[in-house]
């Protein structure tokens, strides 16, 4: 049986970029630049004020203090958006304003404070060194400056210098599309006639909703019922996606097909479990010439949830290109001692919060048995139980894998 590190890393291994495809900025938000870009265009793009004030010769102004101003004439202004200024000639200065173009033959602004204006001539109460208040062209961005390497994430910060590149659109690793397969007699639909025994399936929405999550496009199929020939079907079509996700019957129940399926389908498994808990029954193969990964999930709706966490949620965000896929992780306590059972390293669900000594507390989700659907509301992590730790106690340092980011109370707590 693969231990969880030995089948993340032979599963994320398998996960490649799909392709390039050119985005519209603001849909840009949140993803990875797939490409280096340069700046084509100077930041500034013309010398410019930084403040509003006056233009002036640096070196036309030396010994200029608050007891011995100097008062020279006001050669016109230049402001923001205004005709491009005439040059200034030697002897005077120019009433110039925020992101004015600076005149030619000026190389410092004057604050506006350290002046007196009377009429046509101004009063200058300092020295300014050569530069002062001025934005030189190029100064925060050359041309050919690579201020967007490829896996950049594109928050609004990085929007706003690509706007200034005049860019309306970049270059992004195409969204994976994922294809949801959901087997079982028993499953239904929302909204579908109930029948005795039959249940909503949950996984479709949950692994729906997880797929959005990490960044990809779900697509899912109807629920195919316990049967080879119809799970070999659905298992044939879903292969025209990127990713395929297959949740239920992965087991060694009589019911469960998935396997001779995946057979029929042409695909052969490299493995099928996995020692860890929730979720043994996992299985993984590589179909299409190796290009989509073929993920089978155990049925119960918690083993399913945590399985996609680990092993699907990291590959779909190195095809986006996330340089860093996996979830953070920390180090935390439990809010109560803990026994278990040993052999399989556990994930368990919980809530984190802060301790009053800064440390990061994580209450376990009361039930943790892998059926329980309700104990998926409000996790902020899973907790890593070793697997030979049969005792834990409240002072035990455990690694989490962070799924929510914290609250601002905690970073204003610490
Ligand atoms: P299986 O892995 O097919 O043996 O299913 C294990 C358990 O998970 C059973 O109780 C199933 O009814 C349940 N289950 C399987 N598929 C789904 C689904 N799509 N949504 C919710 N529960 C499911
Ligand atoms: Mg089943």
């Amino acid at each position: 049986m693969k231990t969880v590190a030995e089948a993340s890393t032979e599963i994320l291994a398998s996960f490649e970029p799909v392709g390039l495809e050119r985005v519209s900025l603001l849909a840009a938000l949140g993803r990875f630049s797939a490409v280096d870009v340069r700046a084509a265009a100077a930041l500034p793009a013309f010398d410019q004020s930084a403040m509003d004030g006056y233009a002036v010769r640096a070196s036309e102004l030396r010994g200029a203090n608050e007891e011995t101003p100097v008062t020279v004439p006001v050669h016109g202004e230049s402001r923001a958006g205004g005709e491009p200024p005439s040059a200034l000639p030697p002897g005077t200065v120019m009433r110039i304003f925020t992101g004015a173009m600076l005149p030619e033959g000026a190389d410092a602004v004057v604050l506006q404070e350290d002046t007196q204006r009377e009429g046509d001539t101004v009063q200058l109460r300092v020295a300014p060194k050569a530069d002062a208040n001025v934005r030189r062209q190029g100064s925060d961005l050359s041309v050919g400056d690579l201020f967007c390497p490829a896996g950049t994430l594109l928050g609004a910060g990085e929007i706003a210098v690509l706007a200034s590149q005049d860019l309306a659109s970049v270059t992004l690793h195409r969204r994976p599309r994922v294809a949801i397969v959901c087997t079982g007699d028993e499953l239904r639909d929302i909204g579908e006639p109930a029948r005795a025994g039959s249940i909503v399936s949950t996984n479709a929405y949950a692994l729906a909703a997880q797929v959005l999550e990490a960044g990809g496009e779900p697509w899912v199929l109807p629920a195919v019922r316990d049967k080879r020939s119809i799970a070999a079907d659905a298992i044939r079509q879903a292969l025209a996606a990127d990713v395929v996700v297959i949740s239920g019957g992965v087991s060694v129940g009589d019911y469960d097909v998935v396997r001779d399926a995946l057979t029929d389908a042409g695909i052969a498994l490299s493995f099928w479990k996995i020692q860890m808990k929730p979720g043994k029954p996992v299985s993984f193969a590589r179909a299409r010439n190796d290009r989509v990964p073929v993920l089978g999930l155990p049925g119960n709706p918690v083993s399913s949830w945590v399985t996609f966490e680990l092993f699907v949620r990291p590959g779909l965000r190195k095809m986006l290109g996330d340089p860093q896929p996996q979830r953070r992780r920390a180090e935390v306590c439990l809010s109560a001692p803990l026994q278990r059972s040993t052999g399989r390293v556990e994930f368990a669900r919980a809530r984190l919060s802060p301790s009053a000594d800064g440390r990061l507390v994580a209450q376990l989700a009361a039930r943790q048995g892998s059926g329980s659907l309700p104990a998926l509301i409000g996790v902020d992590a899973l907790v890593v139980l070793p697997a030979e730790s049969g005792q834990i106690t409240r002072d035990d340092v455990l690694e989490a894998l962070i799924l929510r980011e914290l609250p601002d109370f905690v970073r204003a707590g610490s």
